[in-house]
């Protein structure tokens, strides 16, 4: 896969240039008002740089990068609602990749998902998608699988698209939706792509848990700090994007928060298909020499044996996590 199939790159750059001025616009007067700690294990955090008037912090103790201050969640709600990029990102940016991204990334995940549940959990639960979107993950799981998927999404807009598509959806975020709003029985909860944007992970984390019986699982995907192309790129890189990317936990710093709120870890790797790629697309901004030289000239199978090195010792920027409520 490549990141132009999923990611086009002058669709991607509008959006990201649409985001910037509007991070101008909705948090300008309030980017300093909440000093936050790391999510992941509590410790202050120091200032590391600054993108977008937005500050990143990383934390010294699991080396977690996250947006402090942090300004309050009111305005990321008007952000999300009202905003030029966050439209942009939900019609053409969808629009111009749904046929590519429901091959590349969720017909694969739908698979993945499976797996994971014959593998660790009970093939008679019901599925929660948190944060389902355009309900694409839920369509493709229905059709391999008998489990149903409720699709909880807070976007009025989104929640309809998957009503009017046949599934069951719960309008709202997740930390405010009661047990009874899901379907009785065992559960598997996923969410994709979601964790980097939480205002407060820990609060997030402690509802969901509130939600789980013992058995369920919770699998999710989200970036990882100390991931190849995000380590290289540093503030450059496209995935540290204010307003949205406000968390980047990492394999070590995952499992310390996990296990801190009473989740029992079974599984974090790193399957990461891009981080080359996404070096070789953004190769201006790479300062650091060896990768220069080895995005310069490596072969494709050398690249793609790198990629998979990367992948297999925990070092991409996108990971996975499975863990259950004992
Ligand atoms: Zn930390």
């Amino acid at each position: 896969m490549k990141e132009e199939e999923i990611r086009p790159q002058h669709i991607f750059d509008e959006y990201l240039l649409l985001a910037k001025r509007d991070s101008q616009k909705y948090f300008s007067d309030r980017l300093g008002e909440e000093v936050v700690h790391c999510p992941a294990c509590n410790a202050e955090g120091k200032h590391s740089f600054t993108k977008h008037d937005f500050n990143y912090a990383e934390c010294h103790f699991c080396q977690t990068i996250f947006v402090s201050p942090r300004p309050p969640v009111e305005s990321f709600l008007r952000y999300y609602q009202e905003s030029e990029s966050a439209i942009f990102w939900a019609s053409t940016f969808y629009k111009e990749t749904a046929v590519a991204r429901r091959e590349k990334i969720w017909r694969p995940k739908a698979l993945m998902i499976r797996e994971l549940i014959t593998r660790f959990g009970t093939e008679e639960c019901s599925l929660v998608d948190i944060g389902g979107g355009y309900g694409i993950f839920a369509e493709e799981y229905e059709k391999i699988s008998n489990q149903k998927v409720t699709v909880v999404e807070p976007g009025p807009a989104l929640a309809l698209v998957c009503q009017e598509k046949g599934l069951k959806v719960v309008q709202g975020f997740l930390e405010e939706i009661n047990p009874e709003q899901l379907d009785r029985g065992a559960k598997t909860f996923v969410s994709f792509e979601l964790f980097e944007h939480l205002h407060d992970p820990e609060r997030f984390l402690r509802h969901l848990y509130s939600l789980m019986s013992a058995g369920d699982l919770f699998i999710f995907t989200t970036l990882s700090g100390v991931g190849l192309d995000i380590q290289v790129l540093w503030a450059d890189s496209k995935s540290v994007s204010p307003p949205h990317h406000l968390n980047f936990l990492n394999p070590k710093s995952m499992r310390l928060l996990l296990e801190r709120l009473g989740f029992n870890v079974l599984q974090i790797s790193t399957p990461g298909k891009l981080d080359i790629d996404i070096l070789c697309n953004n190769e201006k901004y790479i300062k650091d020499r060896f990768w220069r030289t080895f995005i310069n000239q490596a072969t494709e199978y050398e690249k793609q044996k790198m990629q998979t090195f990367i992948a297999d010792n925990g070092l991409s920027s996108h990971i996975l996590v499975v863990c259950k409520k004992s």
